[in-house]
Parts: C-alpha cells; structure tokens; sequence
C-alpha cells in the first residue's frame, strides 16, 4: 500500500473536478478520438496564434467550496441588514417557505431554459400564463406579457409601446409626473434620449398643457398618495395619447383598477409579491395593455393553443414580434427577463388567493393608518390625505430623526428635503408602528397602537369594487400540501438540467453548481434594499468590486459596468456608451452599426433602442464575415460609421481567424466595435475581447458564469469598456456610484442591477481559479469538437475554422435530410424529446440546422448518450428516406410522443411500435422523461390569441 503525504491529498482544487463533466481519463481519449495530444495541443489547433493571450489569468489558485463559503459569508457579515421602510418599489416580503425551497432553491426549476421546445415545458408554462391572469386581473386590462426586467425599463416599454400606437403622430413629446419614483424617470429618460424624444418631468396637473403622445403616471405615487386621474385619462385620450400607469400589485387588491378609469398601459414591479428585494434584483416586471395593441406588446407573450389530440397546449405567442424573428424592426430588444422570479410571483398569489392577498395588503394599509392617526394625534399631518403603504410626514429636526433611526436601527428615505417618507409592508407589525412614533416623536409619545387604531378613518379614495383572481388555479392551492404538489406537478412536466444535458447553442447551459446558488439565499444578500445608505452594503461593494476586477481580468477591458440586467440590456447599455462617447469628441452624428447577418436578434434591436442605423454585412461561404463586404460598408459610411457588432468565436461556432482585422477596419473608418460576448465561454482564460481589439462587450452571468438560466431568466449582462468609454457607462438617479459615470442616465432601476445573483458568479470564478476557469474553456471546446466529430460522421457540420475544428459549439446541417426525405429540424428536435433530450438551438443563426453547444459540464457519458440519440434518429430517417415509414406517419413526425398516444388503440395502426416511441434506448427506459403534449399548433394559438388561464373544465 502507498501512502500518500497531505500535500498530495489537497482537496483545494476538487471543485474543478465537480465543475468540469469529463474525467481527466475520459478526456484523455476524447482527445485520442479527435486526434489532438492535449487541450493545449487541441487550443493551439483552434485559436488563432495571434490572439492568444500570453500569460495565464491572474484570478489565483481554486478553492474548495467550503473555503468559498467561508470568504463569502465573511462578506455578507460586512453588508448590515436593517428593517426597511424605504420603499420606492422595494419592499420587505415574506417568501412563503414551499415556495423558497421548491421554486427558488430547486434546480427544477431554475436550472430550466426559456420555454422554446414548450412540449417538454409546460409546468413553467402554465406558471407564466398564472403571471399574465395575475396580471390582468389586478390592472384590469385585457392582455399581459410575460414578465419585463425590472419597473423602470417596463416604464420605458410603455413609452416605446405609445409612441408606436398613439394616433398622435406629430408629437414626440412624453410628459412624465415629477411624483413618479426617480429611477423610473432616469430610466425612461435615458431611452428617449437615445430614440429622440422629449421628456417633460413636471407636476401632474401640468399634463394636459402638453401636446405629448402619452402621459406617464404612478398610482400610489412616490409620496403614496392616491390620485384620481378619470379626468386626466380622458383630456390624454382627446388629444389621441397613451396614459401609461406604473403602480403596485398588491395595493391593487385595495385601489379600483386602472383600467376601469382609462389606463392604457399598466407596469409595475412584481418583487413584493415573495421575491426577496436582493438588493435591487432580480425581480419580475409586469406589463398590461389593450388588447388592440397586442401587435406591439414588448417581450414574450404565453398563448394557449392545442396540440395534435386537441388538448389545451402552452406555448410563446406571437413570436414574430420579437427580437429573434423581426431583429431591428421588432417591438424591443427583449430576450432573456425574469421567468423565474414571475414564476415566484404567480406562486405567490396562488398560494395566497384572493382572499389572503386582500389581509395581507388591508393590514399593511392599516398599520400605516395608525402610523398616521398617531402622528396627527401629536400635531403631524403626512402630507397625502389618503394612502395605501406610504407616509410622507413633514420634520422639522430631519437630524434628530435620522439619529433616532440609526439608533433604532431602521432605514427610512430620508432623500428629499423637509420630509420623510415611510413604506410599510408584509413583513412589518404592531411593533413597527411604535418604533416608527419612537424614531419621528421621540420616545415619550405616549401613545398605543390600541388608541390609535380606534381613530382610524375608513379611507378616503374609491375602494376596488370589482373581484380579482377568481379563476380556480388561485383559490385552490392554499394548503401546504396542495401548494407543495401543484408545484411538483408542474416541475414534473418541464425538462431541466436536473434530467439531461441541454446543448442550445449560444446559451452555454452550464453546471449551476450548488455551492454557487445557496449564498442567494442567505439574508444579508436576500433582505438589503437597494436603496439603503451605501456603509450598510459594503458585503455587496466588496464581493461586486472583487468580481467586476475579476471580470476585468477576464475580458481584457479597463472597466465593467454592473448595472445592465440581461445580455441585451448589456448591449443596449454599450452602445449608450458608445454613443455618449462618440458625441463627447464631436462625433455625433455617426449613427451607422454595421452587424454580420449571422447575428443574434438582439444585436439590432438594442441598435434599433439606439437610434442606430443597421447595415448587414455579409458572411461568406465558410460562415465568416465577408472582409470584402466589411471593408465596403465599412469605406461607404466611413463619415458616419458609429461601431460594428461581432460575436466572437461567431455564431456560427467558429474562431475567426480575421477577427483582429475586422476591429481595425471599424477603427480606420472611425467606429467603435462591440463584441456580443455570449460566446465568452469559448475566450476565458485563452482570448480575451480586450485584447483581440474590441472597445465594449457584455458578458452573459448566465451563460459563462454560471447564473442559472431560470426558465427564461434571470440574467446578468454587465459590461466591460475600455477606458475611454468608462465614463460613460451607466449611473444611477438614486444611488452615488461613485464613478466619473455618476451622472450618466441609467439603463436598469438598480445601481447593480440583480445584485443578488452576483455572488453565484463570485464563487464560481473563485472556486475555479485560473487554472480551473482555463480548463473550463478547454474542455467546452473539448466537448464541442467530440460532438463535432462524431455527429459529423451521421449529419454534415456546417462549419469549421482552422484544422477543421469548430470553437466549443457546433451547427449540423439538416437541409440536405430535409430535401431529401422531408423530415425537417422540428421532427428531429420534438423526436430528441422522446429521447429524453431537449432540442439544441434550432434554426438560429441557419434556417434549417441545429446548432449543439454541450459545455464544459457534460460528461462523456451524457455526451455519448446524446451522439446515440441522434445516430439512431439518423437511422429513422433513412427509413422515412427509403419509403420504409410513410412520410406523414413515422415516428419523426408524430414526436414527441406521449402517454395519451400509447394508451390509445389506435397506435396500432402505426408503422411502428410503442417501445420504439417512447422507449428508444436503454436509458429511456431506465429514465423517461415523458412530454405532457404531443406536438403543438402555433398557428392555431396565433390566429385564436388567447393568453388568460384555461378554464379547468377544459383539460377533460
Ligand atoms: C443570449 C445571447 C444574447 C442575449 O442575451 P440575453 O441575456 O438573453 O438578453 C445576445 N447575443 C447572443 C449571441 C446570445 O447568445
């Protein structure tokens, strides 16, 4: 026996092994089997000599998880979470325990992708349409989205949403009221600039002396009073506006809906509904409309329509809005946003009802009466005469107030002058109500809560008088145990990552390895209020400064802006900053963005949200951009070219080898160049944007840092720049960020945009280290050009670089199977799901092909699993091919299969058995994973729209 020494015993770099799905052995001959001696021979194979990076990252050696933990927790004592009675769009909620542990903590449903293959998606499916019935059922409106990214850029969707339908066409005026919260007004201000608009910011009453094309309100207002806007609504509507309305989920349980007096739009943050405020995120946006102006509804829609048995199926409506399908002329720029945090929401009100929201919202709003009544009692009157969780009370000795508050250890907005302003919420008691006398009177008030309830007076705005959320799913679910199985029933439906490997290509779904996730729980991370005074966060300063110099490292830049909370948001928020940038030397007018036609929809509308010019530029014959086309377009707009958009390796999963000499063509002509940075997880630790050349790139968290996709969202999509577009990169309205950008406008309602699901990020780049992060890629790469190679022998790969090896994704074409047996991509991606896979990426960025990106995460077995999978789908093609299977009756065509087809006699009739249906191979049988509908008619759902929650009755 040999004995090993402690040295050779280290566990510091175990996590590496954790992270990465291949074992050094299986490595070892995947290499053999691709023909490469080492991941090093095999990156010298893949990236160009010229911009590989020339020393190893500075990021420092692995550690262990425990020691991970440990530092971060170290962090999170230093951040001091004090009861909150900020508000200003974030409250203190109680996440209801079932729900914490089996939707926020549970790898079933955040580990899931945006429902794009919705056969295999319909739990978090019919989760999202609850968001949409909540939706409307609070504002009254007649049509929801799913989900927006934050308040303040649903606010900015709202302004973009009427400028495209109001009838008043000469106006590009949009008049704002000065009581709306101030990084709503920052957010909406910094897009009209780019889009060239005006804003006016001023007293509501001044509204109507306005000729705008739509009027933005709150309802309660910043200061919590309660307007009636009937007239207001009707003076917008006569001069041909939008009246776009920000309010509160839960006080609509109190106030009469929007829609009932006249509100054309209707946004507000979902966040109280139990998603903890994190520090200003993530959290759901909602967004309500007209159903007339469906066709210019920013963001995903949740439809119902019906699959091939004529069973009610969920799926995203209307998608040729959007980004992916109508690039620059789509609604907006919106891609990933908040699924997972709606999600919560939606359990929420279902767990809740009708009934247990109203107690919720009527005891907070009679707390806050007996705050009031006590004040008034001691010669106070809060300057809004009616309220539903918000006191604005005038203080003379403003000092001595804060002191008692710091001494009490309480946060209230203390911001504007000769006022406090207080917001209670679910969280807060009797308790409070005296603390809060004891900070404003000083402690020998005297007064009871007892006393002061007996004054209260009913209030005074008109009380909701129409019913909410009557529909069965929220009325329902209020036991424990009903709550826990509704959300395992639905869970059950959806393929995650807790099942099989998800290779969609450019989403990099990843390892969301535990140790990352359990810190976002933690409540010094959960409970901080985004708003609170900066030495209470500095646990947050410290971990987001580490990781912005992490990520700093990583791409080569000078600087990263953490504020943009979704990859395309990120985009948005560097070409602001080219903009801005471009302008500050006397450059303004370049409004030129030349974009290869390979890019990804978002890449033109973010140009679009800029008032960007788009010039497609043409790839060539291997996939590349076309240097010959570049270079034209490039000359042809030199007076005006403001930047390029490049993703790089490209979409089509190759390293370019041109890359340096596309930046320095855009550089000769005066442009700036933006590199989309989602395929980042083919550079850390090789390459970096920085150093191959490129000004400003976004970084997607949950791609290549490991920020779990949540079934839509949430993301992360912090910026890096080099230094002379550092100060222009976003500020903030509410929060100093203390950089030279802290006037700029901001893009997002929080400073540090979800702050919350940073340190996942954190901890994955700490407990991979350098060498670890390095490996990663390597591996990524390792895995694609194994799946490359022996995928290439069944179906063609469309293209390749240097050596004939791809990056760490590949596209397979299926084009010439389609033409010559009729099976198309769909057959083969619905037959994956029988297989127990979800599809990879389909028809993006070719029409007709999959594109596979396995990551770094997936071990040979999985991949091995998956190869077979598509061997054997080969086959069955063949078989449709030769006439062997009809070509509208095989087992391609009817995928996926479910249980309803195997239960029915006339399976009989096919041409194949049920055991090839649904039990292809060894491990399907062993593991199904069963999809709960059979194939589904998205024709059928558009030309029916219907996007509320199916009537029970229905599903028999
Ligand atoms: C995912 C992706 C984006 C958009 O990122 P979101 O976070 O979804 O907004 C942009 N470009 C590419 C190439 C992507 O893959």
């Amino acid at each position: 026996m040999t004995t090993r020494s402690l040295a050779q015993l280290d566990r510091r770099a175990e996590f590496i092994r954790r992270h990465i799905g291949p074992s050094l052995d299986e490595q070892q001959q995947m290499l053999k089997t691709i023909g490469a001696d080492s991941l090093e021979d095999l990156t010298a194979q893949i990236v160009p000599e010229a911009i590989r990076l020339d020393s190893p990252l500075a990021i420092g050696e692995p550690m262990s998880e425990v020691h991970a933990l440990e530092r971060l927790r170290n962090l999170a004592k230093l951040n001091e979470v004090r009861n909150s009675f900020i508000g200003m769009g974030y409250y203190g909620t109680r996440v209801p325990h079932v729900i914490q542990r089996n939707v926020l903590e549970n790898p079933g449903w955040y580990t899931a992708y945006t429902p794009y293959q919705p056969e295999i998606a319909q739990g978090r499916l019919e989760a999202i349409l609850n968001f949409q019935q909540l939706s409307m059922d609070m504002t009254g409106m007649e049509l929801a989205s799913a989900s927006l990214l934050d308040e303040a850029t649903a606010a900015a969707e709202a302004m973009a949403l009427a400028k495209r339908t109001s009838k008043n066409k000469k106006s590009d005026l949009f008049f704002i009221a000065d009581d709306v919260f101030p990084q709503t007004i920052d957010v909406v201000k910094t897009r009209a600039e780019q889009l060239g608009l005006e804003i006016v910011v001023a007293p509501v009453t001044e509204a109507t002396e306005y000729d705008s094309f739509g009027v933005l309100v709150q309802y309660p207002n910043q200061f919590g009073a309660i307007e009636d806007y009937r007239a207001l609504a009707d003076a917008v509507h006569a001069n041909k506006g939008l009246l776009c309305v920000a309010t509160d989920l839960l006080a609509l349980t109190r106030l009469q809906a929007p829609a009932q007096w006249g509100a054309d739009v209707v946004f507000g943050s979902a966040q109280r509904f139990g998603v903890p405020m994190g520090f200003g995120g993530p959290h759901a946006a909602f967004f309500a409309t007209r159903d007339a102006y469906k066709r210019s509804m920013p963001g995903r829609i949740i439809g119902v329509s019906k699959d091939t048995r004529g069973k009610p199926a969920l799926r995203m409506a209307m998608q040729t809005r959007e980004q992916h399908i109508r690039r620059e002329k789509a609604n907006s720029n919106i891609c990933t946003a908040q699924v997972l945090l709606a999600n919560m929401a939606s359990f929420y009100a279902v767990y809740h009802g009708p009934q247990g929201l109203t107690a919720i919202a009527e005891r907070i709003e009679r707390l806050v009466a007996i705050v009031a009544a006590g004040l008034k009692a001691k010669g106070i009157t809060p300057h809004n005469q009616n309220h539903f969780d918000t006191l604005t009370v005038p203080v003379a000795n403003k000092e001595a107030v804060q002191q008692r508050a710091d001494e009490a250890g309480i946060n209230l907005r203390m911001d504007l002058d000769g006022v406090v302003i207080l917001s209670l919420d679910e969280t807060h008691k009797a308790l409070d109500v005296v603390l809060l006398w004891d900070v404003l009177l000083g402690k020998d008030h005297g007064l009871t809560v007892a006393d002061m309830e007996a004054q209260v007076a009913m209030p005074q705005y008109p009380v909701r008088d129409t019913e909410f959320l009557t529909h069965e799913v929220f009325n329902r679910y209020h036991s424990e145990t009903e709550m826990l199985r509704y959300i395992r029933k639905l869970e059950g439906k959806d393929l995650a990552l807790n099942h099989s490997m998800i290779s969609l290509g450019s989403c990099t779904m990843k390892l969301n390895a535990t140790a990352e996730m359990m810190p976002v729980s933690w409540p010094e991370f959960a409970n901080m209020h985004p708003f609170c005074p900066s030495e209470q966060a500095e646990g947050y300063k410290q971990m987001i400064d580490q990781l912005a110099d992490y990520l700093v490292e990583i791409t080569g830049y000078d600087a990263v802006c953490m504020q943009p909370n979704s990859g395309a948001q990120g985009e948005y928020a560097g070409l602001v900053a080219i903009k801005e940038y471009q302008q500050s030397i006397g450059e303004g007018h370049r409004n030129i963005c030349l974009i290869p036609s390979s890019a990804h929809g978002t890449n033109p509308a973010s140009a679009m949200l800029t008032s960007l010019k788009v010039v497609v530029v043409a790839c060539d014959a291997s996939g590349n951009v076309d240097m010959v086309d570049l270079k034209a377009k490039a000359e042809l707009h030199r007076d005006n070219l403001s930047c390029a958009m490049v993703t790089y390796p490209s979409t089509h999963g190759v390293y370019e080898e041109q890359i340096s000499e596309i930046c320095n063509v855009v550089h000769q002509h005066g442009g700036q160049v933006y590199m989309d940075g989602a395929n980042m997880n083919a550079q850390v630790g090789v390459t970096s944007p920085g150093f191959i050349g490129s000004d400003v790139s976004h970084l997607n968290l949950h791609k290549t840092f490991a920020i779990p996709h949540g079934g839509g969202g949430p993301g992360m999509g912090p910026i890096g720049v080099k230094s002379h577009l550092a100060p222009f990169v976003a500020g903030h309205a509410v929060v100093k960020t203390g950089h030279d950008s802290q006037n700029n406008g901001a893009v997002s309602a929080a400073p540090y945009g979800s702050a919350s699901i940073l340190p996942i990020s954190w901890m994955y780049t700490v407990m991979l280290g350098s060498r670890g992060l390095t490996e990663s890629t390597q591996v990524a790469m390792l895995n694609g050009n194994y799946l490359a190679h022996e995928l290439g022998k069944h179906y063609p790969v469309l293209y390749t670089g240097r050596n004939n090896r791809v990056a760490h994704e590949c596209i397979i074409d299926l084009r010439p199977l389609k033409e010559a047996t009729g099976v198309t991509e769909l057959d083969i991606a619905k037959r994956l799901n029988d297989y127990g896979f979800h599809a990879p990426t389909m028809s993006f960025p070719v029409a007709g092909t999959l594109m596979v990106e396995p990551t770094e995460s997936e071990s040979k077995v999985e991949l091995d699993r998956f190869i077979e999978a598509m061997v054997m789908i080969r086959a069955e093609i063949d078989k449709v091919g030769s006439g062997e299977w009809p070509a509208d009756n095989n087992p391609l065509r009817n995928a996926p299969h479910t249980l309803d087809d195997i239960v029915d006699p006339a399976f009989d009739s096919r041409p194949y058995s049920r055991e090839l249906a649904v039990y292809p191979t060894a491990a399907t049988r062993d593991n199904k994973f069963w999809p709960t509908v059979n194939r589904i008619d998205d024709v059928y759902g558009d030309r029916n729209l219907f996007c509320a929650c199916v009537p029970i009755g229905e599903y028999q």
